[in-house]
C-alpha cells in the first residue's frame, strides 16, 4: 500500500495551496470548459491503467488544484461555504479512511459519539436540555434532541417533517389533505419550498408572510396572517423564521416571533443554517435572543462553523417529536440489542450516515471556543465596516447596514449593470463575489467567511468594481 508515501505527496502539495490560496498568489477563480478539465486531468487514461499513485497521483492532484475555487483565497467573497479549517479537514479524511457508517451505534462507536457529544453541546448553547446519555433514561423526562444531517436542505426536511407529525400524526402514514401549510417568508431559503413539496405538503401551501423593507418578518402582521390562515381552513404545520437569511443576512426578531408562536399553539421553526455560529459568540449572541423559545432549529457547521461540507445539525426542544417523526422498522438493524450507545438511524432522512460529527468537532477543537467566537467577531465586525466604507463611496450604495458577513451593494453610476460587472470580475480573477435581487434591484453581494480578508481586500474590491464597472482591467 503506497498510503504513507501517497499521504505525504497529498498533505505537501495541499500545504503549498494553502499558502498560495491565502497570499493571493493565485486567481481565486478559473474556470475552463468541461471538456479542457477531463483532457488536462486524462481522466479515461488514468481510469484504465489504474496508475493513480506516486508521481502520476502528484500530477493529477496539481492539476485539480488548479482548476479549484480557492475558498482560502482573501478574495473569495461569493458564497456560504465555510473557508475549511484544516484540522477539520484532516476530521473527513480519518472519516473518509475508517468508514464508519455511524447511524447504528455498533457501525461507529466513536462516531456516534462525537456526533452525540456535539448535540449536545448545541442544545445547552442553545439554553435547552441536553439527551441523558444512559439511552434507558431516554424521553423519561423532557429534554431536547437532534441529529447531524449531510446538509441544511435535509435538515430543514427534517425539521418540517417533524412539525407535520407533530401537527397530527396520522399524515405519515396517510398523506397530508392538502390543508397543511408552513407560514415562511420571501426571504426564506428555498429548501424550505423545496421540503414542503418532498414532505407532502405541497410548495403553493408554503404561505408567504409579510416583512420589512430588510425582508424582516413583520411581527405587527402575524396575527392577520394566521386568522386569514384559518378562516381558509389550514392547518399551520410550522412558522418559520431565519437568523439569518441567505440573500441579505438579515436576522428575524426570533424571540418575538417566538412570543406570537407559543400564544398560539404553532410550532416554531428557526432557521438558522448561516446565522446560528452567532451562538458562539458574546457580542453577536443577542441577534438570536429568544432563540430557546423555538422548537427546532437548524444550524450549518459547514457554513459559519469552518466544517469541511457537507454537515449540518437539527436541534429540537423535546426529543420525543423528532423519535415520533419517523417510525420505520427494518429487521435486520431495528432489533432488540444490549448496546452502551444510541442509534441515530430513528432520527435520520439517510440509512448510511458519514461521521459528521468528528470533522465538525476537529474543527471547533482546533479553534477552542474562543477561536471560533473571535471568528465570527472578525468576519461581522469587517461587514459593518466594509458597509460603512461602501456606503460613503460617491459611486456605490448599501442595499442594508448588514447584521451579520453578508453584505449587499451596487455600484449606482452607468453603466451600472451589476451581472456584468460580477462577470468581468470573475473572469480578471482577483475577487469572487456573488449577486442578490433584492426589492426588485440586483445588488452585488458579498459573503464574509474567511478570517484572512481584511479592509484591504475590501478596499481592493470597490476599485476592481470600478475598473469592471468603466470596462477596464482590475
Ligand atoms: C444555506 C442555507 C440552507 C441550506 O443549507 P445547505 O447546507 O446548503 O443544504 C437553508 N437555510 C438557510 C437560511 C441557508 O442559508
Amino acid at each position: 500500500m503506497n498510503f504513507i508515501e501517497d499521504g505525504n505527496r497529498v498533505l505537501a502539495n495541499l500545504a503549498d495551496y494553502y499558502h498560495q490560496s491565502v497570499g493571493g498568489k493565485k486567481k481565486v477563480i478559473r474556470q475552463v470548459p468541461i471538456r479542457e478539465i477531463h483532457e488536462e486531468l486524462n481522466l479515461a487514461g488514468h481510469l484504465k491503467e489504474g496508475d493513480l499513485t506516486g508521481e502520476t497521483l502528484e500530477a493529477f492532484l496539481n492539476t485539480y488544484l488548479d482548476n479549484t475555487t480557492r475558498l482560502h483565497h482573501p478574495g473569495c467573497l461569493a458564497h456560504q461555504v465555510g473557508c475549511s479549517h484544516p484540522t477539520g479537514a484532516l476530521g473527513s479524511l480519518i472519516d473518509g479512511f475508517t468508514n464508519n457508517a455511524m447511524a447504528i451505534y455498533e457501525m461507529g462507536p466513536a462516531a456516534a459519539a462525537i456526533e452525540f457529544f456535539m448535540i449536545n453541546h448545541l442544545l445547552c448553547k442553545i439554553g435547552w436540555r441536553p439527551m441523558p446519555e444512559k439511552i434507558r433514561e431516554r424521553l423519561t423526562f423532557p429534554h431536547g434532541g437532534g441529529v447531524l444531517t449531510h446538509g441544511g436542505s435535509l435538515a430543514n426536511i427534517t425539521a418540517l417533517l417533524t412539525a407535520r407529525n407533530h401537527l397530527d400524526s396520522r399524515i405519515r402514514e396517510q398523506g397530508a389533505r392538502g390543508d397543511v401549510v408552513i407560514l415562511a417568508s420571501d426571504a426564506a431559503h428555498y429548501s424550505v419550498s423545496k421540503a414542503a413539496g418532498i414532505i407532502g405538503i405541497g410548495e403553493h401551501n408554503v404561505i408567504p408572510l409579510e416583512t420589512d423593507t430588510a425582508g424582516r418578518i413583520d411581527i405587527s402582521k402575524l396575527e392577520t396572517a394566521v386568522q386569514t390562515t384559518a378562516e381558509n381552513g389550514g392547518r399551520i404545520a410550522a412558522l418559520v423564521a431565519n437568523a439569518c437569511s441567505t440573500g441579505t443576512g438579515i436576522y428575524d426578531p426570533v424571540g418575538d416571533i417566538a412570543d406570537f408562536c407559543r400564544e398560539n399553539g404553532i410550532w416554531l421553526h428557526a432557521d438558522c443554517a448561516h446565522g446560528g455560529g452567532a451562538l458562539f459568540s458574546d457580542k453577536y449572541r443577542p441577534l438570536l435572543a429568544g432563540l430557546e423559545k423555538a422548537d427546532s432549529i437548524i444550524i450549518d457547521a459547514h457554513k459559519m462553523l469552518r466544517t469541511p461540507t457537507v454537515c449540518a445539525s437539527l436541534l429540537v426542544k423535546n426529543a420525543a417529536a423528532l423519535d415520533h417523526a419517523f417510525a420505520h422498522r427494518a429487521s435486520y438493524i431495528f432489533h432488540e440489542k444490549d448496546q452502551p450507545g444510541f442509534d441515530f438511524i430513528g432520527q435520520s432522512v439517510e440509512c448510511t450516515k458519514a461521521g459528521l460529527g468528528l470533522k465538525f468537532y476537529m474543527a471547533l477543537a482546533a479553534m477552542g471556543e474562543k477561536g471560533i467566537a473571535s471568528y465570527i467577531d472578525k468576519t461581522y465586525d469587517l461587514a459593518r465596516e466594509a458597509g460603512d466604507y461602501i456606503a460613503a463611496q460617491p459611486d456605490f450604495e448599501v442595499a442594508i447596514k448588514p447584521e451579520s458577513n453578508i453584505l449587499c451593494f451596487r455600484y449606482t453610476q452607468t453603466p451600472a449593470d451589476q451581472l456584468a460587472i460580477r462577470n468581468r470580475l470573475i473572469r480578471e480573477g482577483a475577487f469572487y463575489i456573488s449577486a442578490a435581487s433584492l426589492n426588485a434591484r440586483q445588488y452585488l453581494r458579498m459573503v464574509i467567511m474567511n478570517p484572512e480578508t481584511d479592509m484591504a481586500d475590501i478596499r481592493g474590491l470597490i476599485s476592481a468594481v470600478r475598473q469592471a464597472a468603466s470596462g477596464g482591467s482590475a
